[in-house]
């Protein structure tokens, strides 16, 4: 219990130093809001690729609301410590919870967004458009395996990682690539390491601060702590 108020305390002091702190998350951050998970076994997408209906127990995605976790990095953004999010999540989660879209990298899409294929401008599913202002074809935005990553996002990604000088995990095992290379990219530019994840990550023995208990119990308390360490209230 010790140990885990020392490194809440850590991340905190972390964070009030930082000057380009980058936030990745996975799946794992949404599973705290009850989100089924897509990529598993029985995951939503793994079903559809194989021509199967949405697990019938999962609740629609469009009910899901983000949980403390997504608050708590909106939070960051607000108090100007987030200087970019990567994720891998398609759920629409972040941007529902309040993040700027500049300050946000979508890597395998977002459920709630059609791609232009000419210009890459993402343009909300609700408004039933089906080609772009410039021309170009709507498509969904989100990527299956196997296809290509969106540029701009994977690009920006990569930007970000390199000038990091804290780059935090979020419940990602981080084992699908390119997005594994990041954390990778972000130590080797000098970025202190922090993952905060249930299970085992392959970057484990790299990180600087590991965390294995639930996001919830982890990032809200050490932005608590990081809003007094500057003089803010709740
Ligand atoms: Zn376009």
């Amino acid at each position: 219990m010790e140990d885990h108020e020392n490194r809440i305390q850590t991340l905190a002091e972390w964070l009030y130093e930082s000057h380009h702190l980058v936030v990745f998350t996975g799946a794992g951050i949404s599973t705290e809001s009850g989100l089924p998970d897509f990529r598993g076994p029985d995951g939503m997408w793994t079903r559809r690729d194989k021509g199967l209906p949405p697990p019938p127990s999962s609740r629609s995605w469009e009910a899901v609301e983000p949980n403390s976790g997504h608050r708590t990095i909106v939070k960051l953004q607000a108090m100007g410590k987030l200087k970019f999010l990567i994720s891998q999540n398609v759920d629409n989660l972040h941007l529902k919870s309040g993040i700027r879209p500049d300050l946000l990298a979508e890597l395998h899409g977002n459920i709630a967004k059609l791609r232009c294929t000419r210009c890459g401008k993402k343009v909300d599913k609700s408004t039933a458009m089906t080609a772009c202002e410039c021309g170009g074809d709507l498509v969904r935005s989100v990527v299956n395996f196997g296809e290509s990553l969106p540029e701009r996002d994977l690009m920006l990604s990569f930007e970000h990682a390199r000038k990091s000088d804290l780059f935090v995990v979020v419940g990602s095992s981080l084992v699908v690539t390119p997005a594994a290379d990041m954390p990778a990219e972000a130590l080797r530019a000098g970025a202190k390491l922090v993952i905060i994840n249930q299970g085992e990550t392959p970057f484990d023995r790299h990180a600087h601060l590991r965390f294995g208990e639930r996001i919830g119990d982890v990032l809200p308390r050490a932005v608590k702590r990081l809003k007094r360490m500057m003089g803010m209230f709740e």
